[in-house]
């Protein structure tokens, strides 16, 4: 980079490298999804997704290796959690992505046109790291995307939601997941740091500064834990209790992509169906997303990595997974 003054260029010598990520694997789907495992050192290896669809094309990224938010229903909070990724292992799966569908695909144009921070990893717990890369997607030196197609999904970490909408305000996806707290307690257990009601203050608050007017409430249905009429109706009022007249979410109903360890199950069609009919005749915007990629186990929450867990959460969790079967009859 000779446009740098030649002091500089000495001190990036001895402070910085350039280089990207190794790749382990590589899985294509029959529907055109393909994940990528990197390895991120240290014995950790993360996962990226992209998911090519008629209109657009959509990169699933990590945020870390593994998550100490340790859901029920989540392969990676199963295996627990290891390490923050730096910015630039974060934005470096996306230049892997493009680069490599570029090249395969012999396009010239952009591939990636929207970000989703979905794969492992709770986004706002790695904030610092985060909002730089970020910043890159955005920036038109950068990627250049646009803040409606960048989005962080988040279980809830509540101030650095405030945070987010100040510092670099992107599309938000909140993953609910219930109604109410008692169950959400059990489900994502960050729920019991910050509750519902100060989850839905967040969310207004959100909405301030929010590149779109809505909020994406993810909803993942567990057959005969949250997915029955009456937690629709709680959800209605829940909705309604916190939206002061306008319509400011919509609810992405997402079914469950099981994995042996969680003893839990998909809701069926027909339950998800009767779900999201009862919430679109509230008037609330509901959509079922389709399931892609399962068959390279690249759906949402079965992205596993490979991670040395230093925090015991999934030590914990498979101690406590015997109670929750009992809570959840997972057999019934
Ligand atoms: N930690 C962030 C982002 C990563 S998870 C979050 O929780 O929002 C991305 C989405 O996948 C979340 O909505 C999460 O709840 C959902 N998810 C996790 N495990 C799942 C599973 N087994 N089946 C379906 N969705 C799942
Ligand atoms: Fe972490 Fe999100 Fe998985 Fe919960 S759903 S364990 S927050 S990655």
């Amino acid at each position: 980079m000779s446009d740098l003054a030649k002091s500089l260029r000495e001190k990036l010598k001895v402070s910085a490298c350039i280089q990207g990520l190794e790749v382990i694997s590589e899985h294509k789907s029959s529907d055109g999804t393909i994940k990528w495992l990197f390895n991120v050192g240290g014995g950790d290896a993360v996962e990226a997704v992209f998911i090519p669809e008629d209109d657009r094309g959509t990169l699933c990224i990590s945020s870390q290796a593994g998550c100490a938010v340790g859901c029920r229903f989540c392969s990676t909070g199963h295996q627990g959690f290891s390490r923050n990724l730096k910015s630039g292992e974060i934005i470096a799966q996306l230049w892997f992505a493009e680069h490599f569908l570029r090249k395969h695909l012999h396009r010239t144009d952009r591939v990636i046109s929207n970000v989703v921070m979905m794969g492992m990893g709770e986004p706002l717990q790695n904030y610092s790291e985060l909002v730089p890369a970020l910043r890159i997607m955005l920036d038109d030196h950068g990627y250049g995307l646009s803040r409606r197609r960048v989005t962080v999904s988040t279980s809830g970490v509540v101030p650095m939601m405030d945070r987010l909408a100040i510092d670099c305000p992107v599309a938000l996806a909140v993953s609910l997941h219930a109604p109410n707290d008692g169950l959400r307690d059990n489900l994502v257990p960050l729920n019991r740091k910050y509750p519902i009601a100060e989850l839905m203050d967040a969310c207004n608050r959100y909405l301030a500064h929010a590149p779109r007017d809505f909020i994406t409430f993810e909803y993942c249905m567990l057959d005969g834990v949250n997915d029955q009429p009456e937690h629709a109706q709680q959800l209605i009022e829940l909705v309604r209790r916190h939206s002061s007249g306008g319509v400011w979410c919509k609810f992405n109903l997402i079914p469950f992509n099981p994995f042996p360890e969680s003893g839990l199950r998909r809701s069926s069609a027909g339950q998800v169906a009767v779900f999201a009919k009862m919430l679109s005749d509230a008037g609330i915007v509901t959509t079922v997303r389709k399931t892609r990629g399962d068959d390279i186990d690249a759906a949402c929450g079965q992205l596993a990595g490979d991670v040395k867990d230093r925090t015991r959460v999934g030590e914990r969790m498979a101690q406590q997974r015997s109670i929750m079967l009992k809570v959840v009859p997972a057999g019934s």
